[in-house]
């Protein structure tokens, strides 16, 4: 009897623990997988406003997949997924095709602009590991061109953030802590500096516990962080931002995280979807598809107490992926299938430094005591990808 294949696509949160735990829960016998990625490395999305900012180095983020893998056991294959053709069960790549038995789909997110033109062209927006060492150097280079240019351009050190949600948050929180250190390195005066945050809505990180919002805006702002709060951006430019008041905000530095849509693969690919992410049955199978899961930030799912999506998050993704590993050994076993019910466990937000905000349960958690939690959920995820020893290898000092 042809074992049947498994194909797990993006090795990110969703990706990654799926292929760990359907290593551990089928033998050789009972199924081939392979793991598709862009990369041969695994990196940790939720750590990436570090390095972007320049306060931890992007090796800490990243981790080579066949140190945490066993690729004896998985099949792994670097390439970039093309096109899904559903009738055909295959995965079009870059350099070749794929047959699949059952899919995974955990290929994440892609900037969302809402239409707003000029995102691409001339802001920063890709939150991976090559994007957030782009936006490090870029920033470091305004620094460094400030004093060798004779006009001393204002817009050269001035920095904008586009959305005050969680992202937009933790990495002025980053650069802010840093700038001390950046403008004592290449000689700015620390007035020079200009940071906006720049959001739509009627306040920063809009639905979060108003208390917290309040501390970290106080503590951005004793940095220097100015706000712009119900301040919609309409259009971004060569030299700037268009705001819809009219006004204008030159910069040479502009880092989108107004959101996020699921990848562009998804609609590519013909499924009915929103902002590309594809609403799952309760088994997190695609509708209409008994052999696709979909998993992580292109699944939509609602949360039927406030008839509104979950929030895209890691802490979903992994959590999908522990019930669709399941599932998928459920299918080739005949085993009935799981039902997934995330169990928010809360949200932290770091601001640079020893210093976050946090929900946990019913706790909130202000500056250090927040920090530790933080950094716990950063190596809780380690923990639960490679044991004890990859925390030790490559967690983070909570203290
Ligand atoms: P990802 O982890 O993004 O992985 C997708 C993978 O697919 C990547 O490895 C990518 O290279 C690969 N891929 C994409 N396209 C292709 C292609 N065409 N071909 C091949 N491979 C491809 N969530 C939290 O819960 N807590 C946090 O503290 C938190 N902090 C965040 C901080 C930042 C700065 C950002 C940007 C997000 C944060 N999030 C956080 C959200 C979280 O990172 C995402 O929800 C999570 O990464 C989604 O996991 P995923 O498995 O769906 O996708
Ligand atoms: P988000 O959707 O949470 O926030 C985007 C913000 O941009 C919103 O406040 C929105 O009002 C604003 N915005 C939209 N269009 C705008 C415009 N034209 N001009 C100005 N502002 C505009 O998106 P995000 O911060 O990128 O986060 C993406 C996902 O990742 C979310 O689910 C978030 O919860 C998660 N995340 C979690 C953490 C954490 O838990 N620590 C950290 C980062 C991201």
């Amino acid at each position: 009897l042809k074992k049947p294949n498994i194909v797990i696509l993006g090795a990110g949160y969703g990706g990654m623990i799926t292929a760990s735990r359907l290593t551990k829960q089928l033998g050789h016998n009972e199924a081939s997988i392979t793991l598709v990625n862009k990369h041969d490395y695994h990196y940790q999305t939720t750590w990436l406003h570090e390095p972007a900012a320049g306060t931890l180095s992007p090796e800490r983020t990243r981790m080579p997949i066949n140190s945490v893998l066993d690729l004896n056991k998985i099949k792994f294959v670097k390439d970039i997924v093309v096109e899904i053709k559903r009738d055909e069960k295959k995965v079009v790549l870059e350099n070749g095709e794929l047959e699949y038995d059952y899919l995974v789909v955990g290929l994440g997110a892609e900037a969302e602009t809402f239409g707003v033109p000029g995102v691409f062209e001339h802001a920063f927006s890709k939150w991976t590991v090559n994007g957030a060492r782009e936006v490090k150097e870029h920033i470091e280079y305004m620094f460094a061109k400030y004093n060798n240019t004779p006009e001393k351009k204002d817009e050269l050190l001035t920095f904008i953030v586009a959305g005050a949600g969680f992202t937009g948050i933790e990495f002025i929180g980053e650069l802010s802590h840093r700038l001390p250190e950046l403008c004592a390195r290449y000689d700015v005066p620390r007035e020079k500096v200009k940071m906006y945050v720049i959001e739509a809505a009627p306040t920063a990180l809009p639905g979060f516990d108003p208390e917290l919002v309040e501390y970290a805006m106080n503590l951005l702002e004793s940095r220097g962080v100015e706000f712009k709060i119900n301040c919609p951006i309409k259009e971004v430019t060569e030299s700037g931002v268009l705001l819809a008041s009219g006004d204008e905000i030159k910069a040479e530095t502009i880092v989108w995280a107004t959101g996020v849509r699921g990848s562009s693969i998804i609609e590519k690919s013909g499924f009915e979807a929103m902002r590309g992410r594809i609403k799952v049955d309760p088994d997190l199978r695609a509708p209409g598809h008994e052999d696709i899961f979909i998993i992580g930030d292109c699944a939509l799912l609602i949360n039927e107490e406030i008839n509104r999506p979950y929030p895209p998050t890691a802490q979903i993704a992994m959590q999908m992926a522990e019930v669709c590993a399941n599932n998928v050994k459920a299918l080739i076993k005949n085993e009935s299938l799981k039902t997934f019910k995330p169990d928010i466990k809360g949200t932290v937000a770091s601001l640079g430094g020893k210093e976050a905000i946090g929900v946990v349960g019913a706790r909130k958690l202000f500056g250090s005591s927040a920090n530790f939690m933080k950094k716990m959920i950063d190596n809780r995820y380690l923990f639960l990808l490679g044991g004890p020893g990859l925390v030790l290898k490559r967690g983070k000092n909570p203290l």
